[in-house]
């Protein structure tokens, strides 16, 4: 199957697929058998300057389209990758090793969903009127904030376009994307199915290119007025730094070491249940793991029990099979990293409950496959405050609130966190004190268009989704008006 698919393999520059100045190339690998899907062009300097002019040629028209024209052509893309799901997600598993049933079933389905989202609010997002003193009327609107540069990892790309793109369209703004080397096919679909909707030309730019050299020229790049950055904390401060120059605005989603908590009255099935889909969903390539479990000491055993079962059963397999419900990760060099957090887990004198290898079955050999691990480790080890991003979770027990809320709070990080109890009240007391950006109860990794997502401390700020990342995308202008004529001014005319 993978043979026969053709894949967008030039820049989208001004509406037109192009080939890179100087000739680049990058190798975009299957992670299932690192054979070659495609060579793919490499956008560096002056290609990020014609996509930024472009961007800004495309401006001023876009901004002054009705915002329920902008919002149509959103739902009408959202119709479009809809009616592409099976090719869409095709792409999305071959390119990352991401379970068709999952592409299939949640990635595009809530890419889909985020340009509807954010269609459906192009006109509803305004102004407001401020009431100041008597003789002047002062209204606040709301102006997009130019061309924006988006850079987005490898763990969710097809997803991450729409949470980016939508926002930022959707307030009247023009984008140029720069996928992650490693992942960039499904946004060169995505710039295909946009030109086919409509959208003028140079409103949505794709530059797939290196992080150290087009992502780091995007960021530093003049013509951008406001850099929107989803990847580790290491990079998000590099990108940060690079913005001074031109005190571009910043929006940074980060990593994340998610404390997922099991109290002694917890719906036991349900949380073994919820903690494995917190976990091991795309293989744990995902910011909001819940990659640190922590197990009331009463229970502890008897959840173990269930969930080492229910970890040890998942099926690894070629993405592209229905049946698989964990594939590969999506490189060979990430891979190794993750299988040196199993050798450091042991040199720490973590204990290794399954996993803990690459699989045996000489059917996965030739792929970055990892199995389900689970290691039982203390709190201060570097496995249990080190973001692993892979299939690889953490278990540490406690005795009481306090104690649990010291070890899940004591991280460098604050993106999300969960906990599984039948009290209301211990719910919602927990809720509160954890710091972390999304709070999950009785459930884990929940995501909507319309709830705000993104981090505290080092996993970042700015929110991706919601209201918020709309008003982030625009920039509040205030206006002064004098209605009534005969107020003077403080000096003489
Ligand atoms: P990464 O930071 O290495 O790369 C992310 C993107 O940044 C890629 O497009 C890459 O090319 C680019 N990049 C790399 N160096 C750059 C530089 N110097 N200047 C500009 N751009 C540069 O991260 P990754 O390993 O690809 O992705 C995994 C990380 O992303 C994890 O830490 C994960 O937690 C994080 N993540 C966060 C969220 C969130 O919403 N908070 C979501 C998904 C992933």
């Amino acid at each position: 199957m993978a043979s026969t698919m053709q894949f967008q393999t030039r820049l989208f520059i001004d509406g037109e697929f192009v080939d890179c100045a100087d000739g680049g190339r990058i190798e975009v690998l299957n992670p299932h058998n690192n054979s070659r899907l495609a060579e793919v062009a490499e956008a560096r300097s002056a290609d990020i300057d014609k996509a930024v002019a472009a961007a800004w040629k495309a401006f001023p028209a876009w901004r002054a389209m009705a915002a329920a024209d902008r919002g149509r052509l959103l739902l009408k893309f959202a119709d479009a990758i809809e009616a592409h799901t099976d090719e869409l997600a095709r792409i999305e598993s071959l390119d990352t090793g991401h379970p068709i049933r999952d592409t299939r079933g949640l990635d595009v389905p809530r890419t889909a969903a985020t340009f509807r989202y954010f269609g459906g609010m192009a006109d509803k997002l305004h102004g407001s009127v401020v009431p100041v003193e008597q003789g002047f009327l002062n209204y606040v609107a709301r102006e997009p904030v130019g061309v924006v540069g988006q850079i987005v990892p490898w763990n969710f790309p097809v997803m991450f376009t729409s949470w980016k793109m939508g926002p930022a369209l959707a307030a009247g703004n023009c984008v140029v994307l720069k996928p992650a080397e490693l992942t960039p096919l499904s946004s060169l679909k995505i710039a295909e199915l946009m030109r086919e909707v409509g959208f003028p030309r140079g409103v949505v730019n794709i530059v797939p290119g290196f992080g150290p050299v087009a992502g780091q020229y995007l960021a530093e790049h003049p013509g951008i007025t406001k850099i929107a950055f989803t990847g580790s904390t290491a990079t998000g401060r590099k990108i940060a730094q690079a913005s001074a120059g031109n005190l571009k605005r910043v929006q940074l989603e980060l990593g994340g070491k998610g404390a997922n908590i099991v109290f002694d009255d917890a719906d036991l099935p349900a949380a073994i249940g919820g903690s494995a889909f917190a976990i091991f969903h795309n293989q744990g390539q995902a910011c909001i793991a819940g990659s640190r479990l922590l197990l009331h000491e009463r229970i502890a055993d008897r959840f173990l029990d269930g969930f080492l079962k229910l970890a040890s059963s998942i099926k690894l397999g070629d993405p592209l099979d229905p049946a698989t419900e964990m594939g590969p990760l999506t490189s060979m060099m990430h891979r190794d990293r993750v299988l040196n957090y199993c050798r450091v887990a042991r040199e720490e004198g973590g204990e290794v409950l399954i996993g803990g290898a690459a699989p045996s079955d000489p059917a996965l050999a030739g792929g970055c496959y990892v199995m389900p691990t689970v290691v039982r480790a203390r709190p201060r080890d570097r496995v249990c405050q080190e973001e692993v991003f892979g299939p690889f979770v953490t278990v540490t027990t406690f005795k009481d609130e306090e104690e649990v809320l010291a070890i899940a709070n004591d991280t460098v990080y604050g993106l999300g966190g969960g906990l599984w109890t039948r009290d209301l009240q211990r719910a919602h007391r927990i809720a509160n004190r954890l710091i972390t950006g999304m709070v999950w109860i009785n459930c884990y990794k929940r995501v909507n268009p319309g709830s705000p997502f993104g981090g505290v401390r080092g996993s970042g700020y700015g929110r991706d989704m919601g209201f918020e990342a709309m008003l982030d995308y625009t920039t509040p202008k205030s206006v002064w008006v004098n209605v009534e004529a005969q107020i003077a001014p403080f000096y003489r005319r």
